[in-house]
């Protein structure tokens, strides 16, 4: 498995396993299946409800806590309470650490996400987090974090497939030392079908989410797909040895439409989170 080196040194496995919307009593038994998989990174988020099925199948699978990296996230409505929040989300998951703390969403709305930010690098300092990172924070929302940070965020998740790739921000990131991580890598399953995908997909013998997550990994991007089918997440898993050719790459690229899928962080809000 890969693994991508983060502005403080620790290295996180490029491919992960995400669970949003893994209903709360599917995680256990469906993380299991993605642990037995080969997956060693798995990202929730206290708002997906799910951070004690992941814990529960984290202790069943035996597998050494050091070979795991286990990413979770503030609530939208936990900004004024980072500390408090993250040790609920660290409790749940029944760890001593966490790898991985991010900002769900910036709400500009609310005015707090610098305050939050402050509260997780004492976290950070007091090594109950190994790396601290944000997730859906645009251009704007970087600058005023990077003018009161003393620590740059480790990761920006934002959403990034085919079809809405944010090159601009993905850019700025990797040029401040933000690691650029997907979510929604293949669309939520949108970008499946396009004749660009199964052209290539064909040519090798590969089914199209592998040639999605292999453009993913190509670019240095961390991409964290999401599959509840034990099948599905095993052929998502073998995608790290699928290498596409520059044309190849070149012709996903060009699926660039413009349009999201998911929220616009400029607005979203969600504090009921
Ligand atoms: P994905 O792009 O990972 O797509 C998931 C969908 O694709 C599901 O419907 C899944 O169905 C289907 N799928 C997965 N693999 C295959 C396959 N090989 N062939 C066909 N269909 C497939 O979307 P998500 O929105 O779930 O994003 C992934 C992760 O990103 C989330 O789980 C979460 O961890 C993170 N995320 C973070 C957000 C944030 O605000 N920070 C927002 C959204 C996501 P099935 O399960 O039936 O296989």
């Amino acid at each position: 498995m890969s693994e991508l080196k983060l502005n403080n040194g620790v290295t996180i496995p490029q491919l992960g396993f995400g669970v949003f919307q893994v209903p709360p009593e599917d995680t256990q038994r469906i993380v299991e299946d993605a642990l037995a998989a080969g997956y060693r990174h798995i990202d929730t988020a206290a708002a997906y409800r799910n951070e004690a099925g992941v814990g529960a199948a984290i202790a069943a699978s035996g597998i050494p806590r050091e070979e795991l990296f286990i990413t979770t996230k503030l609530r939208n409505g936990e900004q004024g309470r980072a500390q408090e929040a993250f040790q609920l989300s660290r409790k749940a998951l029944g760890l001593d650490y966490v790898d991985l703390y991010l900002i769900h969403w910036p709400v500009p709305s609310q005015g707090l996400y610098v305050q939050a930010w402050k509260e997780m690098e004492r976290l950070y300092e007091n090594k109950q987090i190994r790396a601290i990172g944000v997730s859906n924070f645009l251009s704007e929302h970087l600058d005023t974090l990077l003018e009161a940070a003393e620590t740059v965020p480790a990761v920006n998740q934002i959403e990034v497939h085919p079809s809405y790739q944010q090159a601009e921000l993905a850019a700025k990131c990797r040029s401040l030392g933000i690691a650029v991580e997907a979510y929604s890598p293949l669309g939520q399953g949108s970008d499946l079908n396009g004749n660009a995908v199964t052209a290539v997909a064909q040519a090798h013998n590969a089914s199209p989410a592998q040639v999605i997550l292999a453009w993913h990994l190509a670019a240095g991007t961390i991409v964290i797909p999401k599959s509840a089918d034990p099948t599905r997440l095993r052929e998502n898993f073998a995608a790290t040895s699928l290498k596409l050719s520059n044309d190849e790459l070149a012709s996903i690229t060009a699926l660039e439409s413009g349009a999201r899928i998911g929220s616009d962080p400029a607005v979203a809000a969600f504090t009921q989170l």
